[in-house]
């Protein structure tokens, strides 16, 4: 199995002191990388039975697309608050400093509709339980998570813990 790892950089101080930024763009620019992380995604979101991919902005974008296409299955975007057109249902969340919030249209989903929900990156795992919560509110259900990145020593576990969470690499110290 292809060792992910190696494709993530891993900037340190950005966006701000203190934060090791892990930079997927290197994964996405290398096509024997990109391809072992949209496979290994891909046998994730089939075992769960997939019918809906769930995209969250904007790296869990591109990842979400291609994975989408490969399962033959639409694909819907959780977005930052005011791009979506539509009627939509929000979520609010914690980040480390203040608050986020992610919408997503209220047809994205369909009631039982089994949905994969894709992102980069895991760290407090808050903005992944926003895209969750949202899911259930209109009647989704949740089959499993798939990120590329898990920071293991984020305690994400607990605010997942319901779910059925996939990662391809994880990195356990700051
Ligand atoms: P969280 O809600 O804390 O799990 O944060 C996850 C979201 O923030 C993902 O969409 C990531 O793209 C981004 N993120 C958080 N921390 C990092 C990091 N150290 N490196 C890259 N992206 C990050």
């Amino acid at each position: 199995m292809e060792d992910l790892k190696q494709y993530i950089r891993a900037v340190p101080d950005f966006p701000k002191p203190g934060i090791n930024f892990y930079d997927i763009t290197t994964l996405l620019q290398d096509p024997v990388g990109f391809k072992a992380a949209i496979d290994r995604m891909e046998e994730f979101a089939r075992s769960k039975g997939a019918e809906k991919i769930i995209s969250i902005e904007s790296r869990g974008f591109i990842f979400g697309a291609v994975l989408a296409d490969r399962l033959g299955i639409g694909v819907t975007m959780a977005r930052k608050p005011g791009k979506l057109p539509y009627k939509t249902i929000s979520e609010k969340y914690d980040l480390e400093y203040g608050s986020a919030t992610l919408e997503l249209h209220t047809d994205a989903v369909r009631p039982g509709e089994r949905v994969v929900i894709v992102d980069d990156l895991i760290a407090t795992g808050g903005t992944l339980r926003a895209v969750c919560n949202m899911v259930e509110k209109l009647g989704g259900r949740v089959a499993g998570i798939s990120a590329v990145i898990d920071l293991s020593f984020l305690p994400w576990r607990e605010k997942l813990q319901a779910y059925d969470v996939d990662y391809l690499v994880s990195f356990d110290s700051e």
